[in-house]
């Protein structure tokens, strides 16, 4: 068997994210020894249950020490002050990532507290639930899908081969790989992640106030749409608190375009412009094919749920 890619791993934040990227790279054999740290006592209660970490505990700078490969997966706003926590620990030559929804804030809090004998390489990958907690976690729940690295503007050779490492390290959890600068990626995710969690948290908070209608009403009657929000809205209420206040000034570009294509719409609905309405209904038809074509969603309607053929007699 050949070597692991990483000696010792440790991950700091071991919920959903965290979790499933120790599951992953356990069953595909690229860690040794790993390491945890939390700071929720029933989380590193749990780990220990789990059994998948070697070593668990609540001190991130006992977990990083040593470490040739460092994973920060603690939600977005803790992120810059955990890499300041651990910073005097780190072994020289070693790479810290992270997996944070929110890049801009990662690189500069990386610049500003990681010392240069490390290699800081932030990253994200795009896939998720909307659970929370290292029970939430699965080892496939990278395959087939992007992760985003975006790395220091450094040239140099030691950099760009601890980059390559980090995208083995990816690949060998079974996902694709890009390397992007981190203000695009926060304008790509503003749009593709951000903005669309806004508006199910909208949506879902608009229909929960409403006076006209109950909310016993909602409930029963979310198949018409409804509870494909909700799905969404489920979504962890700090990590989620933590990405609009670490992306705002792209969450605010995208939400000023949004709100004037929302005008437009409103507009032909009440001028009666059915022509424009069917044109967009159309245009937005073929980018759910597109997603499905890229693999990155079932081709099964109505997102693969079971559906009785026949009512149970
Ligand atoms: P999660 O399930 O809530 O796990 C985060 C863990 O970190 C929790 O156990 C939390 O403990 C712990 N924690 C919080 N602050 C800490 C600190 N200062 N030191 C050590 N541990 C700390 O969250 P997640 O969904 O895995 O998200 C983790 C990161 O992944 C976030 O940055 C998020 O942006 C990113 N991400 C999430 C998704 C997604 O779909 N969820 C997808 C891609 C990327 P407590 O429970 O006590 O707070």
């Amino acid at each position: 068997m050949s070597a692991p890619l990483f000696e010792r791993m440790a991950v700091i934040g071991c919920g959903l994210i965290g979790s499933s990227v120790i599951r992953a790279a356990r069953v595909r054999g690229v860690v040794g020894m790993v390491a945890v740290a939390d700071a929720s006592p029933a989380v590193v209660e749990r780990v220990r249950a789990l059994g998948f970490a070697d070593d668990v505990g609540a001190d991130p700078m006992a977990a990083a020490a040593g470490a040739d490969l460092v994973v920060l997966a603690v939600p977005p706003l803790a992120i810059g002050p955990v890499a300041a926590k651990i910073a005097p620990a780190l072994k020289p030559g070693g790479i810290v990532t992270d997996v944070g929804s929110v890049k801009t804030a990662v690189a500069e809090a990386f610049a500003a507290s990681l010392p240069a004998t490390v290699f800081a390489i932030p990253g994200h990958p795009i896939a998720g639930t909307e659970e929370s907690g290292p029970d939430a976690g699965y080892a496939t729940l990278f395959a087939h899908r992007w992760t985003i690295l975006t790395p220091q503007a450094r040239k140099d050779e030691a950099y760009l081969a601890a980059v390559a490492r980090l995208t083995a390290f990816w690949e060998a959890l079974g996902a694709y790989v890009e390397v992007m600068d981190q203000r695009h990626h926060d304008l790509v995710l503003a749009v593709t992640s951000h903005l669309p969690h806004l508006i199910a948290y909208n949506i879902v908070g608009t229909a929960a106030d409403l006076e006209q209608v109950t909310r016993s009403e909602v409930i029963k009657y979310s198949a018409g749409g409804f509870r494909d929000f909700t799905r969404i809205a489920a979504s962890d209420p700090i990590m989620w608190r933590d990405v609009f206040l670490a992306n705002k000034d792209a969450v605010l570009e995208i939400l000023g375009r949004f709100t004037e294509d929302l005008q437009a719409l409103s507009r032909a609905i009440r001028w009666g412009e059915g022509e424009k309405l069917h044109e967009l209904f159309t245009r937005t038809r073929e980018i759910r094919r597109g997603v499905i074509d890229a693999g990155q969603e079932t081709p099964e309607p109505d997102f693969g749920r079971h559906h009785e053929v026949d009512p149970p007699a």
